[in-house]
């Protein structure tokens, strides 16, 4: 393979030392669709045995260094537990460390755990001014997921929505995997069978030579499983567009303003007119959207409503479909955003309200909802969630002994009702004394 050598130069010599890899998510995600790529590439990189927290009778003495993968913020409540567990955490034992997205942005919370948190990518060889590890190119392998395979493609984002911590901190700076690498890669999937591929990226479309990468892909017989895409440079999806049946956009807000003084950059002309050419060819549309942004204007998402409705009618013959995550707006540390106020769960409810009732008026529902439960749609985190999640970013030594006190068994799936308002009620009662 003509990158092997390349590959080779970039890597540090493979570890003699034995490494364990821990991943902390909740038991009930194991078998979620979305693979993990960063435990995948950590996993090969370091060539470490995988285990899950919850996994009992570890051999721990085996391991020289041990390693907490976090996807998400709320696993790190269950590393203490698997530290407990095998009585890690003491001089002379394994070094700790860990790394992982959800780790990544919390402010001083790991501070309370003996472990070293590796911010950024696994096989970065330099440190960015934020204090991420960084590799200068993408050229991990490709991962096998079942049938399917996994290619990454690019790293960090072309753009800095303010209010995006992939895009302003997680994610560093844009890179993308060279396009030759990436044929390789995609046919030696091919040769193992493997038709069915996800070219991992936050844009699809933003990746300089999608447009040949998809022929290569049509030549050679591989599905391209994506479905999300910034609406920049749509256009360039073109050729993969009718084989998609829906098209998730990051959207973020349907206010033109909001969008630009946040960077995001859409105006409403580039919306609508890339909207009308994606009707032209699929069916479905799937938005990103997030509620609570600050000074969003809600008005403009009733008119985008009713404008989405028009458009459904006008394009006659297209059973277009429109769907919505209506995620909650999340203060990220790194991002200018940081200092936002939270979102107001009363406000929230009253604009979920609104939304059904417009989407009624406008045909998309056909019922009523008394319950805001059963609104369809994907909507964000309850508040108790949202309050712990929001907690723990923001983290501090008080937070961390209150983790520390009410999540000591872990989370083997979500955290209950009574475990988030024990902590929220501690939290409160430790930073009123
Ligand atoms: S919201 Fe999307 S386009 Fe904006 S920075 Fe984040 S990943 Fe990039």
């Amino acid at each position: 393979m003509a990158h092997s050598a390349q590959l080779e130069l970039f890597r540090e010599p493979p570890s003699r030392s034995r490494e364990l890899l821990v991943s902390t998510s909740p038991r009930d995600t194991r078998r979620a669709t979305a693979i993990n790529l960063g435990l995948q590439i950590a996993a090969k990189e370091r060539g470490a045995d995988v285990v899950h927290w919850s996994d009992p009778d570890v051999q721990i003495s085996k391991y020289e260094r041990i390693g907490f993968n976090v996807y998400y913020p709320l696993n790190v409540l269950n590393i203490e537990p698997f530290l407990r567990r095998y009585g890690l955490g003491h001089p002379g034992g394994p070094q700790l460390q860990a790394g992982g997205h959800g780790v990544s942005n919390l402010a001083g919370l790991m501070d309370a755990y003996p472990i070293q948190v590796y911010r950024g990518e696994i096989e970065g060889h330099w440190v960015d001014r934020k204090g991420y590890h960084r590799a200068k190119e993408v050229l991990s392998e490709p991962v096998r997921d079942g049938s399917k395979g996994v290619v990454e493609l690019t790293r960090g984002c072309r753009y800095s929505c303010n209010f995006c911590e992939y895009g302003c901190t997680l994610g560093g700076s844009y890179r993308e995997k060279p396009l030759e690498l990436a044929k390789e890669q995609l046919l030696h999937l091919r040769q193992q069978g493997i038709k069915r591929v996800n070219l991992f990226s936050v844009n699809l479309a933003g990746y300089r030579h999608i447009e040949e990468l998809i022929d290569f892909c049509q030549f050679w017989g591989i599905t391209i499983l994506n479905a999300d895409t910034c609406i920049k440079g749509i256009e360039k999806l073109g050729k993969l567009l009718p084989r998609m049946s829906r098209l998730h956009l990051g959207l973020e807000s349907f206010d033109e303003q909001t969008r630009i003084s946040n960077k995001k950059g859409i105006t409403d002309e580039q919306l609508w007119g890339s909207l009308e050419y994606i009707l032209q060819h699929t069916g479905g549309l799937y938005f990103y959207l997030i509620y609570g942004l600050p000074g969003d204007n809600y008005d403009r998402w009733w008119e985008a409503i009713h404008r989405l409705s028009e458009l459904r009618r006008a394009t006659s013959g297209v059973a277009m479909r429109f769907d919505y995550s209506i995620s909650t707006f999340e203060p990220s540390l790194g991002t200018p955003l940081e200092g936002a106020p939270l979102v107001d769960f009363e406000e929230r409810t009253r604009f979920k309200l609104r939304w059904a009732e417009e989407c009624l008026k406008a045909g998309f529902f056909n019922k009523r909802y008394p319950d805001l439960n059963k609104v369809p749609g994907v909507w964000g985190k309850e508040e108790t969630t949202y309050r712990l999640l929001m907690a723990l970013k923001r983290g501090g030594q008080r937070v961390g002994e209150v983790v520390r006190a009410v999540f000591k068994n872990g989370v083997t799936r979500s955290p209950s009702m009574a475990q988030k308002l024990k902590f929220l009620r501690e939290l409160e009662e430790n930073n009123e004394q």
